[in-house]
């Protein structure tokens, strides 16, 4: 169990790693960060910040050993950059960052634990493109096998006639099947040192140009009957990589049941409801998980929750909606509202 006043160190200095470090400073630990230039707006946050690139091994190395345990924020934190800090605690582990950040190994990884991803074809070439596009079939999605989020490093294609139109593959790629879907949905769930698992209530996504828009509770009649069984493939990652702390996987809810969609190791958009909506955050388990502390409940404390995105522009103005009922706003600070950007969100509860 980590002692209050002990170090947490957070890879990433992004709006994840600011609600991390108002939960692990509530619990008397302190927080350095690591992350390169950028608009990293946990920095203000924390209680010292590192603003040095991944490939800085010097700079790495001086950052965990000033931390008594390490995590990450961000997942395309460069597997390189985990060995200068090898000597630290680390949690999640090292391997659940490497099963995430490939898509092919992510998908790979949950086939063989039984789970349904969407079919696909590893593509590195307009060939295979072609190919993979008459096996499984067309409309589907090229996805960059790295470094994608958000909807970034994805292309739709309609029909055959699309492919030709496309500039050449330039990325080792995926290309998937479009699912039919009736709705998308996350579990996210806490795993502790000791192996103990719980889940909070599964939300409704809503996503709009590739980026989540909405995350609502309950869930409805389209999910709800698929939770149990996306739990159980969720638990058996988890439990498969060793993991410890917060993890989100998202799936497609379809007439013949769950399709696994993507896994982040750590905690998640659709996760942000549970800072007013579950007895214990996102945050907070995740903070406990990592410190070795006892898990929190994970309950829902409303009948209905809603959270909002505020995306790019969104932001502006959205004060106003503090005159509502149990309504709960938060912004990130960040510096620029450009398209797409994620500014903050806003959650509303019935109770
Ligand atoms: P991703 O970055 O893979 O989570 O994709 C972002 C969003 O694009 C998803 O939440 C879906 O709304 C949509 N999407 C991604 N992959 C597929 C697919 N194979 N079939 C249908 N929609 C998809």
């Amino acid at each position: 169990m980590l002692k209050p006043g002990s170090t947490i160190g957070i890879l990433g200095g992004g709006q994840l790693g600011r609600m991390m470090a108002m939960c692990a400073a509530s619990l008397g630990y302190r927080c350095i960060g690591f992350a390169p230039e950028g608009d990293n707006v946990a920095e203000p946050l924390c209680d010292d910040f590192f603003t040095n690139r991944w490939s800085d091994t010097t700079a790495l190395a001086a950052f965990a050993a000033k931390c008594d345990v390490v995590t990450w924020e961000f997942e395309n934190v460069p597997p390189t950059a985990l060995e200068p800090i090898a000597k630290t605690r680390l949690f999640p582990p090292r391997i659940a960052l490497e099963v995430a950040q490939d898509r092919l190994t992510e998908k790979r990884f949950v086939e063989d634990l039984g789970g349904r991803p969407a079919p696909f074809h590893a593509i590195d070439s307009q060939a295979d493109l072609e190919d993979a596009a008459q096996r499984i079939g067309t409309p589907g999605i090229i996805k960059t096998r790295r470094n994608g989020y958000d909807g970034k490093g994805q292309w739709r294609i309609g029909s055959q006639h699309d492919i030709a139109a496309l500039p050449p593959i330039s990325a080792p790629c995926v290309y998937e099947g479009f699912v039919d879907f009736a709705a998308e949905f996350s579990v996210i769930l806490v795993r502790a040192r000791d192996g103990e698992v719980r889940f909070w209530d599964s939300p409704r996504n809503e996503h709009e140009d590739g980026i989540l828009a909405r995350s609502l509770l309950p869930a409805g009649d389209a999910i709800t009957p698929q939770i149990d069984d996306a739990r159980d493939l969720a638990r058996k990652i988890a439990d498969k990589l060793g993991y410890v702390g917060v993890l989100a996987c998202e799936f497609f809810a379809t007439a013949d049941g769950p399709i696994f969609n993507e896994m982040a190791p750590r905690v998640h958009n659709s996760g942000h409801w549970t800072i007013e909506g579950a007895a214990t955050s996102q945050f907070e388990n995740h903070v406990r998980a990592v410190a070795g502390l006892p898990l929190g409940d994970t309950g829902t404390v409303a009948r209905e929750v809603e959270m909002r995105n505020l995306i790019g522009k969104e932001a502006k103005g959205a004060q106003g909606e503090l005159a509502g009922s149990d309504v709960h706003l938060h912004l990130y600070g960040k510096r620029q509202a450009r398209e797409g950007r994620k500014m903050g969100h806003v959650t509303r509860l019935v109770r």
